[in-house]
């Protein structure tokens, strides 16, 4: 059976999509059969791989959601061997009102995803920066949740809120619900201020704060607007186009150590080094 992670912070832009395409890139690159669920309306994992969210009018999560869409349909190959995704769509801005009324909403993506999971190693779900319905069905659908938190002000301000947020679900639906870990982003060795916040983390999480830190880096910021992984960025720079694999920039770097630390918590071998 796979595992189902989701990538939760109530906060806007704190790199929950760039640890969605990248961690889940890194762990494609190292043979891990990988989904990744872009459960945003917002759709940025989905341009993040390159692909126009436009092009799935009627194959996306909200069809999958809402039955109008099979697996088949929905699940699209990206231009990395072993890592598909099922897209977003602006329309799933309006399932949480939809489903309000029904039974066990909260409930919804657990069942309409259930049977993916024996097809792949790891399924991640991208959420969207809140703690509503969507990303409560996405907790109730995930074996873990992962939490990417900046290393700026305010950096632990809310996420007293989204461990109680995630204890709820624990409590209420999901006994099995767990932290995967806190993975500190958007560090620069340059300020008192980040080192603060990796040490905060590790006071407050302990064991559950990642060792491996993912720095403020360049390429990182401008991958999503070539539409792919940072892995792959460094040719559109004149860096070695033929090789298949680039490691040779700082973000890169980080996403493939967060990969291994991440397979190391799971007990999984590095297929490849
Ligand atoms: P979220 O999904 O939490 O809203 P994103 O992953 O979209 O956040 O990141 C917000 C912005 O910050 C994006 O423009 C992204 O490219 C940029 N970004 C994310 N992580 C980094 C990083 N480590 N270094 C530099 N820029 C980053
Ligand atoms: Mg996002």
């Amino acid at each position: 059976m796979g595992k189902i992670i989701s990538i939760v912070n109530q906060k806007g832009g704190v790199g929950k999509t760039t640890t969605a395409i990248n961690l889940s890139t890194a762990l494609a690159l190292l043979d891990y059969n990988i989904l990744v669920i872009d459960c945003d309306p917002q759709a940025n994992a989905t341009s993040g791989f390159g692909l126009n969210p436009k092009e799935f009018e009627k194959n996306n999560l909200y069809s999958l959601l809402v039955g109008e869409s099979t697996f088949e349909e929905s699940i699209q190959q990206t231009n990395i061997p072993n890592l598909q995704i099922i897209p977003s769509h602006i329309d799933l801005a309006g399932f949480e009102i939809e489903i309000i009324n029904e039974m066990s909403r909260e409930a919804i993506m657990k069942e309409q995803i259930a049977g993916l999971a024996d097809k792949y190693d790891f399924i991640f779900m991208d959420c969207s920066p809140s703690l509503g319905l969507l990303v409560i069905n996405a907790l109730v659908a995930s074996d873990s949740a992962l939490v990417p938190v900046q290393c700026e002000y305010f950096a632990l301000e809310g996420l007293a809120k989204l461990v109680d947020t995630i204890k709820l679900v624990q409590k209420k639906v999901n006994p099995a619900l767990q932290i995967e870990g806190i993975v500190p982003v958007m560090y620069d060795g340059r300020t008192n201020l980040s080192q603060e916040v990796v040490k905060e983390l590790k006071t407050a999480f302990d064991q559950l704060a990642y060792t491996t830190i993912i720095p403020r880096n360049i390429r990182l910021a401008d991958a999503p607007s070539f539409g792919m992984p940072v892995f792959f960025v460094d040719r559109k720079y004149g860096g070695n186009g033929n090789s298949d694999l680039i490691f040779e920039n700082a973000g890169a770097i980080a996403y493939l150590n967060l990969a291994k630390e991440f397979l190391l918590r799971n007990d999984k071998k590095i297929l490849k080094e």
